[in-house]
C-alpha cells in the first residue's frame, strides 16, 4: 500500500487546525487519531498515555474498540506498546503477533490487525505515551510515515506537557509528568528548603511547531546554527578558558556538534517535513536523547549532556530568549536545579530568593559547593538526571543534610518537612535571641565564639550570628573561585574590605593554604600520591616565595595603620615558621623602605594541625603570638585517615581518648606559656565536641556561622568547672571507663546542658 505522500506538510497543517479548535482534550485526541489514521492509510491509530502507576492506559482510538478507551491498559515493558515506552524507540513491524514481545489485550479487538508501527511520545527524552498505527495487511510503514507519527507524537506530547490531559485523566492516578519522583544524592550543604523549581538553564517550551513556510525555518535555522558556531569559536579563542582543563573539553565537544553534518541533515529534515526549526531541533534532540539514554558508557552519556546543552543553546538562539531567568522572574522559594555552575553563577541569582539548590554534578569541594555553603543555601549534588525530571514552577524539597530530593512530593511529605522547617526556623530564633547575650558559661569562664570564613558573602555573618571574630578565614577560597590568579591589588582589595567589614572585631587571616584536595583550575597541578601530606600549604609557599609574598604584601597594605594576624598552615617544623616570619619582616621593612605605611601591629601564628608541632610545643611557643589547632587535619594525620575518604573518615571517634589527650597537651602547653590558643577545625562546631573542649581547657573556638547559636546555648547551660572535675580524671592512664562520648552525653543530659 502506498502512503499518502500529500505528506506530512499536509498532516501538521490539518493537526494545527485541530490544536486550535476550541474543544475539549478528549475530542482534540479522538480527532488526532482519525487524522493520523487516514493519512497514514492505517485501520488503526490509537494513544496510550503513561501513567503516574507505571501503567500505559489507553486515551483514544480509531478502529479499536472504542469501549477499550480508558480501560484497556498495559504495564511499562508489557506488550509491544510497553516496549516502546520501555525502550523509547519506535517498531515498526509487518507481522506483529509473530513478535515475541506481543500481548493481545482482547477488550480492545485487535486481533484481527497484523501490521503495526508504534512511536514514543517524548519530551525533553522522556517518554510520556506511545502512539501507534495497525493494518490488516502486512505492510512495512514507510520512513515518511515514521516520521509523519513522531511529530504528531510531539504535538501530544506538548499537549501532555501543557497539563490538556489532567482533566482526562483518572483520579486517583494522574499523569506520568506530575508523579512524584524522590531521588537520593548527596548532601553537600546543610539545611532543609521548601519551594519550586527553577531551572538553571530553562527548556525553552517550543509551542509552535509547525510551520507555514518550509524555507524560510531553512534560513532561520541556517543563521542560528552561524551565530551558535561563532559564540563557540568565540569563547574558545577568548583567554578566558584555560588552554586545558575541563572546561575546554566541553566546549570542544560542543563545537565538534555544531559542526557535525549529520547533526544538521536530521534537523533540516524535520524542517521539510513541515516543522519549525525550533521544533526540529526539538524533535532531533529528543530521538537522539532517548537513543543515547540507554547508553551505559559514562564517557557517552556525558557527551549526550554536551549535545542537550548545545541542542538548548540552538532553540534558545532561534527563540531570541536570553541565557538563564532573570532576578526578577525567580520565585519567591526558588530551587534552582541544573547540572553544574559556576561559582560565579550561583552568586549572581542574589541569596533572597534562593531556597535550595540542587545538581547533577557538583562535590563536596566544588566551588559552587563552597559558596552554597557561605550563603547558607541547602544543597544536594550528585543526583542523577535531575534536571530531565524536573520541570519549573513543579513543588521541590530539598535536604542537604540527608541528600535527599522530592520532586512533586506528595501532600504528606510536603506537611512532614514543613514541620521540619518551622523546627528550624524556632531553633534559629532562640538562637538569635542568644546573639546579643554574653557568651559565659554558667559558672561565669568566657568563651570567646568566633567564626571561619572565606569569602566577602560571609562577612555579614558576623553581626548576624554574634561572632567575636573571624577567627580563620581561610584565604585560598578567593584564589578557587576565580576564573585566574588573583592578583596582589585584587587580593588586597578583598583583604581591605574583609577589614573594613569586621569593624572592630578581630580577623586572623591564614596564608594560603592550596595544593592537597584544593585544587586552582587554573595553577597547573602536580599528580601526586598523597596530596594531602604533600606539596600544599605553607611548603609551596617557602619553595615558591614569590607567591607567598606577594599575599603577605596584599596583606600589609590592606592592613595598613590597623592590626593584622596572620598565620601560617601546615607546619611541621619551628624552623618553617620562622622562615614564614622572616619573609614577613622583609617585606615590612620594604614597604617602611619605600614610604608606605604597615600595620601598626603585626601577630604572627600557627595553625597546630601536624602532629610532629606537638613535640615542638616548648620551642613553638617561644616564637609565636598565638596558635590554633586545626582538628580538621590534625585528626587525619593522628589517626591516618583521609578526611575525604568517606570509607574511613568516620572510623575513629574525634573524642577518643587519644584524640582528647592530644588536644590537651595542645591547650596545656599554651597556657602555660601563656600564648593565645584558638581551636577552628569542624569539631568547635558541634556542640557535644565544643563542650568537651571547653573542660579539656579550650576558650576561644571558631566555626562555621550557622554552628555559633548551638554552641552558644550549649555552654551557657554549661557548668565548665564541674564538666574539667570530671573530664580531666578520665583521660588519666588506668581509669576503668574510656568511653568518652557516652560520658559527655550522660553529663549533659544529667546536668541538662542543651545539646
Ligand atoms: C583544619 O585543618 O582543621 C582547618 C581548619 O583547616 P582546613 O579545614 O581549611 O584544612
Ligand atoms: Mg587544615
Amino acid at each position: 500500500m502506498r502512503s499518502n505522500l500529500a505528506g506530512p506538510r499536509l498532516l501538521l497543517r490539518r493537526l494545527r487546525e485541530v490544536m486550535a479548535e476550541p474543544i475539549t482534550a478528549q475530542e482534540r485526541l479522538d480527532k488526532i487519531v482519525v487524522l493520523i489514521a487516514s493519512n497514514v492509510v492505517a485501520e488503526v491509530c490509537s494513544v496510550y498515555i503513561l501513567r503516574a502507576d507505571g501503567v500505559l492506559e489507553l486515551y483514544a482510538t480509531e478502529g479499536l474498540n472504542r469501549e477499550a478507551v480508558h480501560n484497556a491498559s498495559l504495564r511499562v515493558g508489557q506488550g509491544l506498546v510497553g516496549l516502546i515506552a520501555a525502550e523509547a524507540r519506535p517498531l515498526n513491524l509487518p507481522n506483529a503477533s509473530a513478535h515475541p514481545g506481543f500481548a493481545y489485550l482482547p477488550e480492545t479487538g485487535e486481533e484481527a490487525y497484523n501490521s503495526f508501527l508504534g512511536v514514543p511520545v517524548l519530551r525533553a527524552g522522556r517518554t510520556l505515551g506511545v502512539l501507534v498505527v495497525q493494518n490488516q495487511s502486512h505492510r512495512t510503514y514507510l520512513e515518511d510515515e515514521v516520521e509523519a507519527l513522531q511529530t504528531t507524537a510531539m504535538v501530544i506530547a506538548e499537549m501532555v506537557a501543557a497539563g490538556e490531559l489532567e482533566a482526562i485523566a483518572q483520579k486517583d492516578t494522574g499523569l506520568d509528568l506530575s508523579r512524584p519522583v524522590s531521588a537520593n544524592g548527596a548532601g553537600l550543604a546543610e539545611g532543609v528548603g521548601l519551594g519550586h523549581v527553577v531551572l538553571h538553564e530553562p527548556r525553552v517550551v517550543v509551542t509552535n511547531l509547525i510551520a507555514e513556510d518550509a524555507d524560510k525555518e531553512k534560513g532561520r535555522l541556517d543563521g542560528a546554527i552561524n551565530r551558535l558556531r561563532l559564540s563557540i569559536d568565540d569563547l574558545l579563542a577568548s583567554g578566558e578558558i584555560a588552554a586545558t582543563g575541563e572546561h575546554r573539553e566541553v566546549l570542544e565537544a560542543y563545537r565538534m556538534f555544531a559542526y557535525d553534518r549529520g547533526w544538521i541533515r536530521k534537523i533540516e529534515e524535520a524542517i521539510r517535513n513541515g516543522l519549525t526549526a525550533e521544533a526540529a531541533v526539538e524533535k532531533v534532540q529528543s530521538d537522539t536523547r532517548a537513543r543515547m539514554l540507554r547508553q551505559t558508557d559514562p564517557y557517552l552519556r556525558e557527551r549526550l549532556h554536551d549535545l542537550d546543552d548545545l541542542a538548548h543553546r540552538l532553540i534558545r538562539e532561534l527563540m531570541g530568549r536570553e541565557h538563564g531567568p532573570g532576578i526578577e522572574e525567580l520565585p519567591q522559594d526558588a530551587i534552582i536545579i541544573g547540572r553544574n555552575m559556576g561559582a560565579a553563577e550561583l552568586l549572581d541569582y542574589g541569596r533572597d530568593r534562593i531556597r535550595g539548590l540542587v545538581l547533577e554534578e557538583g562535590g563536596p569541594t566544588s566551588h559552587v559547593t563552597i559558596v552554597a555553603r557561605a550563603l547558607g543555601i541547602p544543597t544536594v549534588g550528585l543526583v542523577e538526571d535531575i534536571v530531565s525530571l524536573a520541570d519549573g514552577g513543579d513543588a521541590i524539597i530539598v535536604d542537604g543534610d540527608t541528600g535527599e530530593v522530592h520532586l512533586r512530593p506528595a501532600a504528606d511529605l510536603q506537611n512532614a518537612y514543613a514541620e521540619k522547617v518551622r523546627f528550624r526556623a524556632r531553633r534559629q530564633a532562640q538562637y538569635r535571641r542568644l546573639r546579643s547575650k554574653p557568651s559565659v558559661t554558667k559558672d561565669g569562664v568566657e568563651i570567646a565564639l568566633q567564626m571561619n570564613a572565606g569569602l566577602l558573602v560571609d562577612l555579614p555573618h558576623l553581626e548576624e550570628a554574634g561572632a567575636a571574630g573571624v577567627g580563620l578565614f581561610r584565604t585560598e577560597l578567593q584564589f578557587m573561585v576565580a576564573s585566574s590568579f588573583p592578583r596582589m591589588r585584587e587580593q588586597q582589595a578583598q583583604y581591605t574590605q574583609v577589614l573594613d567589614e569586621a569593624g572592630p572585631k578581630p580577623v586572623t587571616f591564614r596564608s594560603l593554604d592550596i595544593g592537597g584536595d584544593k585544587v586552582l583550575p587554573y595553577l597547573r597541578s602536580i599528580q601526586e600520591e598523597n596530596p594531602a601530606m604533600g606539596w600544599r600549604a605553607l611548603r609551596l609557599g617557602l619553595d615558591r616565595p614569590g607567591l607567598l609574598r606577594t599575599q603577605i604584601r596584599a596583606l600589609l597594605h590592606a592592613a595598613a595603620k590597623r592590626d593584622l594576624k596572620l598565620m601560617f598552615p601546615m607546619v611541621a617544623e619551628v624552623g618553617e615558621f620562622l622562615a614564614a616570619k622572616s619573609l614577613v619582616d622583609k617585606e615590612v621593612k620594604h614597604l617602611k623602605r619605600h614610604g608606605h605605611p604597615v600595620p601598626d601591629n603585626i601577630r604572627l601564628g600557627v595553625m597546630v594541625e601536624v602532629p610532629s608541632l606537638l613535640f615542638q610545643m616548648d620551642e613553638l611557643l617561644g616564637y609565636v603570638d598565638f596558635v590554633s589547632v586545626g582538628s580538621n587535619d590534625l585528626f587525619q594525620f593522628f589517626c591516618a585517615v583521609d578526611r575525604g575518604n568517606t570509607r574511613v573518615a568516620d572510623r575513629f571517634d574525634t573524642l577518643s581518648i587519644g584524640f582528647l589527650r592530644a588536644l590537651k597537651t595542645i591547650a596545656d602547653a599554651a597556657n602555660k606559656h601563656h600564648v593565645p590558643v584558638t581551636l577552628c577545625g569542624e569539631l568547635a562546631g558541634r556542640p557535644l565536641e565544643a563542650m568537651a573542649l571547653i573542660g579539656l581547657g579550650y576558650r576561644d573556638l571558631s566555626m562555621s556561622p550557622a554552628s555559633l547559636g548551638p554552641v552558644k546555648a550549649m555552654l551557657r547551660t554549661l557548668d565548665a568547672g564541674r564538666l574539667s572535675a570530671r573530664l580531666l580524671p578520665r583521660l588519666e592512664p588506668g581509669h576503668p571507663d574510656s568511653d568518652i562520648r557516652s560520658f559527655l552525653r550522660r553529663f549533659a543530659a544529667d546536668m541538662d546542658v542543651a545539646l
